[in-house]
C-alpha cells in the first residue's frame, strides 16, 4: 500500500497544524494518518490513490456513507437560502418537532455543535434542575473532551488509561485541564449494581445526576447485564437524581429511538451527536418539560453561535427521513450486515486459531483479541491485547479494509453483501497470514 503522500502531507501539516491531526485520536492511525481524497457510499479513496471499504465512517456519524444523494440535495437546498442567521429558521422547527415524535425521553431539544457540547449543556440541566453538584460517571465510558467530564481517553489506540483512572479515583486525562475541574465526579465501574446502590444511597444529596453509555460502545460495546439500566432508573427515581443516558453513539444507531427505546428505559435527558446529521456537525440534548423548561424559564443558559443552523438541521432532517423509510429498511440491511460481519469474524476465529471476541449489540461492534471467553466487564477489556489488534488494522489497510485501531466498527445503511464479503475476505487474508 503506497503512504507517500499521506506521509508528506502530514509533514507538511506539522508545520502549521498543531499535532499534525485535527483532533488527537486520529494521530494513532498507522502505518501513517491518512489524507482523504473523497468518499462515495462505503467506500473511501486516500490521497495515494488506495480505495477502502470504510468502517471507520468518520468515528461514526456517516450513517448513511459518504456523500449520500438525499443528503447532499438537502445540504445544497439549505445552503442556497443561506446557511446561518442567528435568526429562527423553519428548519430548527421541524427537526426539534420531529425528535421529539421518534424519541421516546424526548418533550423538548436544544441544539449544539458536538457531542461534548451536548453532554455540557446535560449536566448544566441536571445540576440546575436538582440544586446539587456531583455527577456519577462509569469507567470505560467516553462523554467528550470537557474539562468538567473528561477523566482519561476512552481505549488503547489513544493513551494508556490515566493511572488513577484505573484505580477509581477520577483524574484529569489531559495536561492543561483544571485539577478541580473533576472534584465533582464520581467515578464508578459500570454494570456492578451494588456499588451504584450503595452509592446513589449513601451520596443521594450531592448527587446531580447519573451519566451512562447505555451500551458501553467507547469500550468493547459491552451490553448492560441484565436489569442493571433498570436498576439506575429505579434508583435515580427514587432519590431525585438526573438520569441522562449519552446517546452519542447509539443515538440513530441503535434505532430511530436510540438504545433506550430498544431498552425501553426512558432517561430524563439523552444526549445525541455524531449520526444525528449524518456527518454534518449537529448535536442536540432532548428530556422530558420538567428539566427542559429551565431553559426557557431563564434559569440555565443555553448558547452557541451556530447552534441549529439551516445546514445542520436539513441534513439532520434528510438523514432521519433515510432512516425511517419502508419502516426502517436501513436498521433492518445495517444489522443484518453487522451481523454477518461478527459472525463471520468469530467463525474465521475459530477457524484460524486466533482467540478473540466481538461484541455486536447493532451496527456498531467491537473486535477484540483476548483469551477471555467474554469481554463483559471494564477490567476484562482492558486485558485485551490493543497491540495486536493496532497491527491487525494496519495489515487490513494493505487488503483495502479501514478500521479504526482500537477495534471499534461501524456499519452504515450502503454497506451491502459485497462489501461484507470482501471484509471477511480480507480477514480471512490476514488471519491466514498470522496464524497465531
Ligand atoms: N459521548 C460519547 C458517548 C461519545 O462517544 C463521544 C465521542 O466519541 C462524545 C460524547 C463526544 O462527542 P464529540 O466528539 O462530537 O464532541
Amino acid at each position: 500500500m503506497k503512504t507517500d503522500r499521506s506521509r508528506q502531507m502530514l509533514a507538511e501539516a506539522n508545520q502549521y497544524l498543531a499535532g499534525g491531526v485535527a483532533s488527537s485520536l486520529r494521530a494513532a492511525m498507522k502505518p501513517t494518518p491518512l489524507y482523504a481524497a473523497g468518499g462515495k457510499g462505503a467506500r473511501v479513496y486516500d490521497v495515494d490513490g488506495n480505495e477502502y471499504i470504510d468502517y471507520l465512517l468518520a468515528y461514526g456519524p456517516l450513517i448513511l456513507g459518504h456523500s449520500h444523494p438525499l443528503l447532499n440535495e438537502k445540504v445544497y437546498q439549505a445552503m442556497q437560502k443561506g446557511y446561518t442567521f442567528g435568526l429562527q429558521h423553519e428548519g430548527e422547527i421541524a427537526l426539534a418537532k420531529r425528535l421529539t415524535e421518534i424519541l421516546p425521553c424526548a418533550d423538548k431539544v436544544v441544539f449544539s455543535g458536538s457531542g461534548t457540547e451536548a453532554v455540557m449543556m446535560a449536566l448544566r440541566l441536571a445540576r440546575a434542575y436538582t440544586g446539587r453538584q456531583k455527577v456519577v460517571r462509569f469507567h470505560g465510558h467516553y462523554h467528550g473532551w470537557s474539562d468538567a467530564i473528561f477523566t482519561s481517553f476512552p481505549s488503547a489506540d489513544m493513551k494508556s488509561q490515566a493511572a488513577g483512572s484505573a484505580a477509581g479515583e477520577a483524574v484529569p486525562g489531559t495536561g492543561g485541564q483544571s485539577v478541580n475541574s473533576l472534584e465533582d465526579v464520581i467515578l464508578l465501574p459500570w454494570n456492578e449494581p451494588d456499588v451504584l446502590e450503595r452509592t446513589l444511597t449513601e451520596r443521594r444529596e450531592e448527587i446531580a445526576a447519573v451519566i451512562t453509555e447505555p451500551i458501553m460502545c467507547n469500550s468493547g460495546c459491552i451490553s448492560p447485564r441484565e436489569g442493571y439500566l433498570e436498576a439506575m432508573r429505579k434508583l435515580t427515581e427514587q432519590y431525585g437524581i438526573v438520569l441522562i443516558f449519552d446517546e452519542v453513539i447509539t443515538g440513530f444507531r441503535l434505532g430511530l429511538g436510540g438504545a433506550h427505546e430498544r431498552f425501553g428505559i426512558t432517561p430524563d435527558l439523552m444526549t445525541m451527536g455524531k449520526a444525528l446529521a449524518g456527518g454534518i456537525a449537529l448535536s442536540a440534548v432532548a428530556g422530558k418539560n420538567e428539566i427542559m423548561n429551565l431553559v426557557a424559564e431563564g434559569r440555565v443558559d443555553h448558547l452557541g453561535t451556530l447552534n441549529g443552523n439551516t445546514v445542520s438541521t436539513a441534513a439532520a432532517m434528510a438523514v432521519l427521513d433515510e432512516l425511517g423509510r419502508d419502516n426502517g429498511a436501513a436498521y433492518r440491511q445495517m444489522e443484518r450486515i453487522a451481523g454477518q460481519l461478527a459472525e463471520g469474524i468469530r467463525s474465521l476465529m475459530k477457524k484460524y486459531n486466533v482467540n478473540g471476541v466481538v461484541n455486536q449489540p447493532g451496527p456498531v461492534f467491537h473486535m477484540m483479541f483476548t483469551d477471555q471467553q467474554e469481554v463483559a466487564h471494564f477490567d476484562q477489556f482492558g486485558r485485551r491485547d490493543a497491540a495486536k489488534y493496532g497491527l491487525f488494522a494496519e495489515l487490513m489497510l494493505d487488503e483495502g479494509i479501514l478500521l479504526r485501531p482500537n477495534g471499534l466498527w461501524y456499519v452504515s445503511a450502503v454497506h451491502g453483501d459485497k462489501e461484507a464479503e470482501e471484509t471477511l475476505k480480507a480477514v480471512e487474508n490476514v488471519f491466514a497470514k498470522r496464524p497465531e
